[in-house]
């Protein structure tokens, strides 16, 4: 599944190309064609990014909502392209310079300002939106304070944390030296405040670079960043039976929820 940083890149990259255009907007694939003929031949005004959610707002008010969910995929192209529209295209957007391609969302919808609202409040502090109405670690230690069960899966919650997935949630929990089984409740103020600060850091990385990249370039022998080989890009995530690239303790791996994680038993305990 993509993470938050996939989303707020695509939302900037989108921005640049297709905002303040009017656009050609259909559904290939039929599933979308109501919601696509609204907005055929108006000018997009906005595209915003909150946790794994777009919102495309055009300038006669429609919003279309967009979560890629786990299969869901962009493809963004100049024109003129060779690229072919695949039949299950959900909603294709022309510019008359640009084409972006949308296949396999979760959500393709038009929705009124009342559900961007109630989509946005249901969701925890995003790490790439710059202002929040509350504090985010406050509103985090609202969300978790009594919660039993581990920090490691409360942070996939979006309602705890906006746009964390299964990379960033091992790679942070391991920067930051907490064990991903502690009860949620139990992790302190000044861990959570951590949290926070990584995990702002390293989304606005991979924002901008397109990639997940949470090593120090000391850890992996490295003077750069820029240097960094893609195998050593991680601490922990599928790397299970390796060494920690720190302390040399071998990196475990269990289920939490469904869903692996990874840590370091030796600096996450
Ligand atoms: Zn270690």
């Amino acid at each position: 599944m993509p993470e938050g940083h996939t989303i707020h890149r695509a939302a900037r990259l989108q921005n640049k190309r297709l905002r303040g255009r009017p656009v050609q907007s259909e559904s290939p694939q039929g599933r979308f064609a109501s919601g696509a003929s609204l907005v055929d031949g108006i000018e997009l005004a906005k595209i915003s990014a909150n946790g794994k959610h777009l919102f495309y707002e055009f300038a006669n008010d429609v919003i279309v909502h967009v979560h890629l969910g786990l299969f869901g995929k962009f493809r963004l192209r100049s024109l003129p392209t060779e690229d072919p529209v695949s039949e299950n295209c959900r909603w294709l957007v022309t510019t008359a310079n640009d084409r972006l391609h949308l296949a396999g969302p979760t959500a393709c919808e038009v929705v009124d300002g009342e559900q961007v609202d109630a989509i946005r409040s249901r969701l925890g502090p995003d790490p790439l939106v710059k202002r929040h109405r509350r504090d985010p670690v406050e509103t985090m230690a609202s969300r978790l304070h009594r919660r039993t069960i581990p920090i490691g899966a409360a942070i996939l919650d979006q309602k705890v944390i906006a746009g964390l997935g299964n990379v960033y949630r091992a790679e942070i929990l391991y920067r930051i030296g907490l064990d991903p089984f502690t009860p949620a409740r139990e992790v302190d103020q000044s861990k959570l405040h951590a949290l926070w600060t990584e995990s702002v850091r390293l989304l606005r990385l991979g924002e901008r670079s397109g990639r997940i990249v949470t090593t120090d370039p000391a850890d992996v022998g490295r003077t750069r960043r820029s240097n960094i080989k893609a195998q050593e890009r991680l601490y922990c995530y599928k790397r299970q039976g390796e060494p920690c690239r720190r302390c040399g303790s071998i990196i475990r791996t269990a289920d939490i929820d469904g869903r692996n994680i990874w840590w370091c038993p030796a600096e996450q305990s």
